[in-house]
């Protein structure tokens, strides 16, 4: 059995990825070994069968892997892949975050995608699978047909990202503060004859006046706001959420100098909203010829089996194309499709995913099948 080192199952991907490894019996499959990086000594998981945690900083312990799968974030890539691999260590590397993405020696994974360039890289040695930005992993699902038929000639997407895009934390900090304002206006709220204008002056000035530490992870209010930036300034006017939009994409998909192939250009502007889960995104979609929508709809459904087509109508929008309705399902929810007023070429489209199954946790899962099946 493949012994394979687990790092960061107790975070908001790691966590994830549990449930769906229980759920798809992959312990029966591998000896697991658990890691830590606050609780050495500590009670691992009921798979560990009594083993203590170890530590995720022991290079000698994490060489005796088959493959280490960390959802540990990317200062501990940094700080211990570099390490582990200087003791000559050979095993596959899979990992959740952005370091090693866009390396030469990385794939980014996203199977019902990409298996043909998974299936390459395996064939030529690779050992780092990495999985890709969770906006970009479930766009690419959700409108994979489209891609694949080479039908997309550019595309904007306009994101509408969760809190637990940041993690644990950053959902605690949505969730208190949401708490906060609550208290600051209940017993206004529990007045019917309370002074609506009173109510929205009072949670203003609440939002305004949240302390650094209420504010710690977002660095500025979210519970009853947004946030227009995600992740670093690349110092160009483009986030780096919006940068990997286009460079991810196109990596996984195999387009790009380093494929021969010409890059799609997709260019975003990623928004942090007060939703708990799912990554929301509007699209616009330049085609590269006049494609029915009819035809357009049966590509996406037809595709793979988690893109899910909703009608483009009030009531199946409102029920079935949201954060709440999609939260914790394997599908990628594709609706709002239809034909814009610039012409028959252009397709608007409206899709909603859970960012920790398919953007998250469910392609790691998957990398580690993969191997066992080789
Ligand atoms: P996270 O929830 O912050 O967890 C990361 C680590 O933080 C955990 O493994 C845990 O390590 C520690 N931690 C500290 N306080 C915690 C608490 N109260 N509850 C749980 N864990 C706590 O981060 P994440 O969102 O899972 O992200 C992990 C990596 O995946 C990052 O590189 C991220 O960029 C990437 N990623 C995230 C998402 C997403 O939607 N969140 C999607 C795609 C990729 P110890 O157990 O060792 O203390």
């Amino acid at each position: 059995m493949l012994k394979v080192g687990l790092v960061g199952w107790r975070g908001m991907v790691g966590s994830v990825l549990m449930d769906r490894m229980r759920a798809e019996n992959d312990f029966a499959l591998i000896e697991p070994v658990f890691f830590t990086t606050s609780n050495i000594g500590g009670a691992a998981p009921k798979e560990a069968e009594g083993q203590p945690l170890k530590s995720a900083k022991d290079i000698a312990a994490l060489n005796l892997m088959d493959v280490v799968i960390t959802c540990q974030g990317g200062d501990y890539t940094t700080e211990i892949y570099p390490l582990l691999r200087d003791t000559g260590w050979h095993g596959y590397w899979i990992d959740a975050a952005k370091t090693l993405r866009m390396q030469d020696d990385a794939v980014i994974v996203l199977d019902p995608v990409n298996m043909p360039v998974i299936q390459t890289a395996l064939a030529a040695g690779i050992k780092n699978y990495i999985g890709g930005n969770c906006t970009v992993s479930c766009m690419l699902i959700g409108l994979g047909g489209l891609f694949k038929a080479d039908l997309i000639e550019w595309m904007t997407c306009m994101t509408y990202q969760a809190a637990s895009g940041g993690g644990a934390q950053h959902m605690r900090e949505l969730l208190t503060q949401f708490g906060t304002l609550n208290a600051e206006v209940k017993s206004l709220l529990d007045d019917p004859a309370a002074a609506i204008l009173e109510i929205d002056r009072k949670i203003l000035a609440r939002q305004q006046a949240l302390t650094a530490d209420e504010t710690q992870n977002f660095g500025v209010p979210l519970a009853g706001n947004l946030i227009p930036w995600i992740d670093k300034d690349m110092g160009t006017g483009i986030s780096l959420e919006e940068w990997k939009g286009m460079a991810e994409a196109n990596k996984i998909l195999g387009r790009g100098p380093q494929f021969g192939i010409a890059a799609t250009p997709i260019d975003s502007l990623c928004v942090r909203v007060g939703a708990m889960r799912c990554h929301s995104q509007a699209l616009t979609i330049k085609l590269k010829k006049d494609v029915p929508l009819v035809d357009i709809e049966a590509i996406l459904a037809n595709d793979n089996a988690w893109a899910r087509v909703i009608p483009n109508d009030r009531e199946h929008s409102i029920r079935e194309l949201t954060p709440a309705a999609v939260t914790g399902n394997m599908h990628i929810a594709v609706g709002r499709l239809r034909k814009l007023a610039m012409g028959p070429e252009y397709l608007s489209a409206f899709t909603v995913g859970d960012q920790l199954l398919w953007g998250a946790a469910e392609p790691l899962r998957r990398m580690l099948r993969i191997l066992l099946e080789k």
